[in-house]
């Protein structure tokens, strides 16, 4: 009878010593990926929640993970956010913020403006580019790049839009367009403008045979027609834009004083009249009465 109640005491010590080491004692899981220890899990689903997530995110259909069960104390567990870092460092996964300024290309726009003649635009506004900062979260898995995530864009400068005017006022028969054309279907230079022989130059010679087409270089009215010295047979034509052109040693003149050519139309032929030692156009472009360097207003000598 004595012995009963002393297996009856056992059985009671053996009952709170079981209770208490329950509270204190678990059964959790060493977790290994890739053969490296990333932490300890309570169950084998919080192992598979993480390496889910894990895999989802590196586009592995699988890790190779394994789970060892062991006894430990309750708070001994590796905090999830731990075991996922680990997991992810196990697979060469790295991430990393980079921060980005980009430039914004500008727009462009046009302008109209009542004031200004068709055919004739100008830039009015300079485009200049903008400005933003762009966050970045980027995951790589062994150097390559798995994921980039934008976190945030600011931007620190809006662009400026090009804005082009473009002239809608009809131009009137008589006036320029502003932009010059050769005055000969075939270019040959045979002096340039500027200083030679100790004197200004103020045009440009092209050679030609005797009796070559000359056209208007730009559209514009007649106000000269007819010998002028050493011009010998001379076309002046006023653009009324502030330029004016001559047409120097004409064999022959189409257009008379009042005459509206269009640009390009033919004014004369090229000849050897005035001061003149074989057959030539001199060709002269003013601005405001002052000789410019034709070349300057020419498209580009090929
Ligand atoms: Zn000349």
């Amino acid at each position: 009878m004595k012995n009963v109640k002393k297996i009856f005491l056992f059985l009671i010590f053996f009952a709170f010593l079981a209770l208490g080491l329950s509270i204190r004692y678990t059964i959790g899981y060493g977790m290994f990926v890739e053969g490296q220890f990333v932490g300890v899990v309570r169950s084998p689903s919080e192992a598979d929640a993480i390496t889910e997530i894990i895999c989802a995110e590196s586009h592995a259909s699988a890790l190779s993970t394994t789970l060892y069960p062991r006894l430990l104390v309750r708070d001994t567990f590796t905090p999830a956010a731990e075991v996922s870092e680990n997991t992810r460092s196990a697979m060469g996964i790295e991430t990393e913020i980079i921060t980005l300024t980009e430039p914004i290309p500008f727009g462009t726009g046009t302008v109209e403006d009542a004031g200004m003649y068709q055919g004739t635009e100008a830039v009015t506004t300079e485009g200049v580019d903008g400005a933003r900062t762009v966050v970045k979260q980027i995951t790589k898995m062994n150097g390559s790049i798995l994921q980039e995530k934008v976190l945030s864009v600011s931007v620190s400068a809006e662009p400026v839009a090009e804005i082009t005017t473009v002239g809608t006022k009809p131009r009137p028969a008589g006036v320029g367009t502003g932009d010059f054309t050769f005055p000969l279907s075939e270019i040959t230079v045979s002096s340039n403008f500027g200083y030679r022989w100790d004197r200004q130059h103020n045009g440009i010679d092209f050679a030609a045979d005797a009796g070559t087409a000359i056209s208007a270089a730009d559209s514009g009215t007649v106000i000269f027609s007819g010998p002028s010295e050493g011009y010998g047979n001379l076309i002046i034509l006023d653009h009324q834009n502030g330029y004016t052109t001559y047409y120097a040693h004409c064999s022959i003149l189409y257009a008379a004083v009042g005459a509206m050519p269009e640009k390009g139309e033919v004014i004369a032929g090229v000849g050897s009249t005035g001061n003149s030692t074989g057959p030539h156009l001199h060709f002269e472009i003013r601005k405001d009465g002052a000789p410019q360097n034709p070349l300057e207003y020419l498209p580009g000598i090929v």
